[in-house]
Protein backbone atom coordinates (compact mmCIF):
# COMPACT_ATOMS: atom_id res chain seq x y z
CA UNK A 1 0.00 0.00 0.00
CA UNK A 2 2.91 2.37 0.50
CA UNK A 3 2.14 5.79 2.07
CA UNK A 4 -1.18 7.13 1.42
CA UNK A 5 -1.64 8.94 4.22
CA UNK A 6 -1.56 13.28 4.04
CA UNK A 7 -2.30 13.01 -0.03
CA UNK A 8 -4.67 16.22 -1.05
CA UNK A 9 -7.29 14.35 -3.65
CA UNK A 10 -9.27 16.21 -6.15
CA UNK A 11 -12.18 14.96 -5.88
CA UNK A 12 -13.16 16.91 -9.00
CA UNK A 13 -10.73 18.04 -11.58
CA UNK A 14 -10.62 21.95 -10.11
CA UNK A 15 -10.79 24.27 -13.43
CA UNK A 16 -9.25 21.76 -15.46
CA UNK A 17 -5.92 22.43 -13.61
CA UNK A 18 -4.64 18.56 -13.49
CA UNK A 19 -4.93 18.35 -17.11
CA UNK A 20 -2.96 21.40 -18.34
CA UNK A 21 0.87 20.63 -19.37
CA UNK A 22 3.36 23.08 -17.78
CA UNK A 23 6.71 23.42 -17.56
CA UNK A 24 8.98 22.20 -14.92
CA UNK A 25 9.76 24.91 -12.49
CA UNK A 26 11.92 23.26 -9.62
CA UNK A 27 11.00 24.03 -6.15
CA UNK A 28 9.13 27.17 -7.32
CA UNK A 29 6.69 26.54 -5.14
CA UNK A 30 9.10 25.98 -2.31
CA UNK A 31 8.02 26.43 1.62
CA UNK A 32 11.72 26.62 3.31
CA UNK A 33 13.02 23.80 4.75
CA UNK A 34 11.37 21.57 3.17
CA UNK A 35 11.31 20.70 -0.24
CA UNK A 36 9.04 19.84 -3.27
CA UNK A 37 9.79 17.84 -5.87
CA UNK A 38 7.53 17.43 -8.88
CA UNK A 39 6.84 13.73 -9.60
CA UNK A 40 4.67 11.73 -11.62
CA UNK A 41 1.65 11.20 -9.20
CA UNK A 42 -2.41 9.86 -9.41
CA UNK A 43 -4.47 12.16 -11.56
CA UNK A 44 -6.66 12.60 -8.57
CA UNK A 45 -3.52 13.74 -6.33
CA UNK A 46 -2.45 17.01 -6.11
CA UNK A 47 0.02 16.56 -3.47
CA UNK A 48 1.44 14.75 -0.57
CA UNK A 49 3.42 14.68 2.39
CA UNK A 50 6.37 12.14 2.88
CA UNK A 51 7.01 11.02 6.89
CA UNK A 52 10.19 10.98 8.14
CA UNK A 53 10.08 7.80 7.60
CA UNK A 54 9.63 7.93 3.98
CA UNK A 55 13.78 7.27 2.97
CA UNK A 56 15.78 9.26 0.72
CA UNK A 57 12.31 11.66 0.31
CA UNK A 58 11.78 12.11 4.18
CA UNK A 59 10.23 15.14 5.09
CA UNK A 60 9.47 16.09 1.54
CA UNK A 61 5.99 16.83 -0.17
CA UNK A 62 5.19 15.82 -3.59
CA UNK A 63 3.16 18.24 -5.80
CA UNK A 64 1.44 16.19 -8.86
CA UNK A 65 3.63 17.44 -11.98
CA UNK A 66 0.65 18.29 -14.06
CA UNK A 67 -0.34 20.91 -11.53
CA UNK A 68 0.79 24.58 -11.91
CA UNK A 69 3.24 25.49 -9.09
CA UNK A 70 2.04 28.64 -9.18
CA UNK A 71 -1.48 27.84 -8.88
CA UNK A 72 -3.95 28.48 -6.41
CA UNK A 73 -4.72 25.04 -6.19
CA UNK A 74 -0.78 23.62 -5.96
CA UNK A 75 -0.26 26.35 -2.80
CA UNK A 76 -3.45 25.81 -1.08
CA UNK A 77 -2.51 21.56 -1.43
CA UNK A 78 0.63 22.38 -0.49
CA UNK A 79 -0.41 24.25 2.83
CA UNK A 80 -2.99 21.05 3.47
CA UNK A 81 0.42 18.76 3.14
CA UNK A 82 2.45 21.17 5.37
CA UNK A 83 0.10 20.90 8.51
CA UNK A 84 0.37 16.46 7.85
CA UNK A 85 4.41 16.52 7.81
CA UNK A 86 4.22 19.67 10.61
CA UNK A 87 2.51 16.95 12.57
CA UNK A 88 4.77 13.97 11.54
CA UNK A 89 8.01 16.06 12.48
CA UNK A 90 6.74 16.40 16.22
CA UNK A 91 6.35 12.90 16.98
CA UNK A 92 5.20 9.37 15.44
CA UNK A 93 2.24 9.56 18.54
CA UNK A 94 1.38 13.10 16.83
CA UNK A 95 0.78 11.47 13.70
CA UNK A 96 2.25 9.03 11.96
CA UNK A 97 0.97 6.21 10.07
CA UNK A 98 1.76 2.52 8.71
CA UNK A 99 0.49 0.29 6.32
CA UNK A 100 -1.95 -1.03 9.17
CA UNK A 101 -2.83 1.61 10.93
CA UNK A 102 -2.70 5.70 11.42
CA UNK A 103 -1.83 7.40 14.94
CA UNK A 104 -3.34 10.65 15.10
CA UNK A 105 -2.95 12.30 18.67
CA UNK A 106 -2.09 9.22 21.13
CA UNK A 107 -4.91 7.35 19.40
CA UNK A 108 -3.96 4.51 17.01
CA UNK A 109 -6.48 3.67 14.23
CA UNK A 110 -6.46 0.29 12.36
CA UNK A 111 -6.13 0.61 8.17
CA UNK A 112 -6.81 -1.54 5.41
CA UNK A 113 -7.47 -2.17 1.64
CA UNK A 114 -11.05 -2.75 1.69
CA UNK A 115 -11.83 -3.49 -2.08
CA UNK A 116 -9.26 -1.67 -3.50
CA UNK A 117 -9.51 1.10 -1.06
CA UNK A 118 -7.54 2.62 1.55
CA UNK A 119 -9.81 2.87 4.67
CA UNK A 120 -9.24 3.90 7.91
CA UNK A 121 -11.66 2.23 11.33
CA UNK A 122 -13.19 5.18 13.57
CA UNK A 123 -12.20 3.46 16.92
CA UNK A 124 -15.06 5.25 18.19
CA UNK A 125 -17.99 3.93 16.62
CA UNK A 126 -16.46 0.44 14.66
CA UNK A 127 -17.06 2.17 11.30
CA UNK A 128 -14.58 2.51 8.33
CA UNK A 129 -14.30 5.21 6.09
CA UNK A 130 -11.83 6.96 3.22
CA UNK A 131 -8.26 7.47 4.25
CA UNK A 132 -9.09 11.04 2.39
CA UNK A 133 -12.16 11.58 3.44
CA UNK A 134 -12.28 14.81 5.33
CA UNK A 135 -14.03 13.44 8.53
CA UNK A 136 -11.06 12.57 9.78
CA UNK A 137 -9.73 14.73 12.79
CA UNK A 138 -6.06 15.18 11.18
CA UNK A 139 -7.73 15.94 7.76
CA UNK A 140 -9.76 18.62 9.55
CA UNK A 141 -6.56 20.61 10.81
CA UNK A 142 -5.46 20.34 7.64
CA UNK A 143 -8.14 21.82 5.90
CA UNK A 144 -8.13 24.52 8.17
CA UNK A 145 -4.87 25.72 6.29
CA UNK A 146 -6.73 26.16 3.14
CA UNK A 147 -8.23 29.85 3.19
CA UNK A 148 -9.06 29.65 -0.95
CA UNK A 149 -13.08 28.97 -0.33
CA UNK A 150 -12.84 27.70 -4.29
CA UNK A 151 -11.00 24.65 -3.13
CA UNK A 152 -11.66 24.11 0.39
CA UNK A 153 -13.76 21.35 -0.29
CA UNK A 154 -11.89 19.76 -3.21
CA UNK A 155 -9.08 18.78 -1.15
ZN1 LIG B 1 -4.64 15.47 4.09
Amino acid sequence: MGFKLGRARAVTAVGGVLKSKLSFQKHSSSIPGNAIIRKNLPDNIIAEANSPAHGKDANTIYLNKNVDPNSDLAKEALKHEMVHLTAMKISPGKLSYTDDSVTYEGRTYPRKDINGQDMIMDINTGEWKEAGSSDWKWEKDANEAITNPKIKNKI
